[in-house]
C-alpha cells in the first residue's frame, strides 16, 4: 500500500505513521527525521537545513524533493510505504507526482489527521523538540495553514483522502485508520 500522511505539526503524524508502517510491513519515510539525521551528523545538507528547520520555516522544494526521489528510487519501497511530512508545498506534490509516475507507483491514498490549533500548541509545548518554542510552533501553523493546505486540494480533486479526526488515544486513532485505509 502506498500512503500520505498528512496534518499540522502535532496532530500525531509521525506517531501514527510508524504504528501503521509496523502493522502494514511497508516503509516508513519522514523528512523530519531524515532532515535531522543530515543535521546531527552534519552533513551538507544538514549543515544547510539545520538554521531553517530551527526558525519552523521550510527546506526548499528542490531539496526535498531530491530527497525523496533518492528514498522512492530504494527497491526497499517497493511493497509500499507511507509519506510523513511529505509533501508539504503543492511544488512537491506535483514533483511527487512525476516520481510516482516515473517509478510507475499509482494507487496512492492520503490520511488527513484534523486537530484543532489550541489542542496542537498545547501538545507541541509539551514535546519538547528543540525546535518547539511558542514562536516556532506559531510560524509552523501558519506556514502549514498557507502552503500545505493547498496540497490537501490537490488531492482531493484526484486521489483517495481520508479524514481521521485526531483527538483520542493513540490506539483508537490506529484503530481509525487502518480501518478506513484497508476498505
Ligand atoms: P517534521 O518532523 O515533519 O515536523 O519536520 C521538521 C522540520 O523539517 C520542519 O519544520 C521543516 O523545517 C523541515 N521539513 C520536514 N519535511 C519537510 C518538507 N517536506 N519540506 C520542507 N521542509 C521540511
Amino acid at each position: 500500500m502506498y500512503l500520505i500522511i498528512l496534518g499540522p505539526p502535532g496532530a500525531g503524524k509521525g506517531t501514527q505513521a510508524v504504528r501503521i508502517a509496523e502493522k502494514l510491513k511497508i516503509k516508513h519515510l519522514s523528512t523530519g527525521e531524515i532532515l535531522r539525521k543530515a543535521v546531527a551528523e552534519e552533513t551538507e545538507l544538514g549543515l544547510k537545513a539545520k538554521e531553517i528547520m530551527n526558525k519552523g520555516e521550510l527546506v526548499s522544494d528542490e531539496i526535498m524533493i531530491g530527497i525523496i526521489k533518492n528514498e522512492l528510487s530504494s527497491p526497499e519501497v517497493k511493497s509500499g510505504f507511507i509519506l510523513d511530512g511529505f509533501p508539504r508545498t503543492l511544488e512537491q506534490a506535483k514533483g511527487l507526482d512525476g516520481i510516482l509516475n516515473e517509478l510507475g507507483y499509482s494507487d496512492l491514498k492520503i490520511i488527513d489527521i484534523l486537530v484543532p490549533d489550541d489542542e496542537i500548541i498545547k501538545r507541541l509545548l509539551g514535546r519538547g523538540r528543540s525546535d518547539d518554542t511558542i514562536e516556532t510552533i506559531k510560524n509552523r501553523l501558519e506556514i502549514y495553514k498557507k502552503q500545505t493546505l493547498p496540497v490537501k486540494e490537490y488531492y482531493l480533486r484526484e486521489r483517495m483522502v481520508y479524514d481521521i479526526i485526531g483527538i483520542g488515544s493513540v490506539d483508537e486513532i490506529t484503530d481509525i485508520i487502518l480501518k478506513k485505509i484497508s476498505v
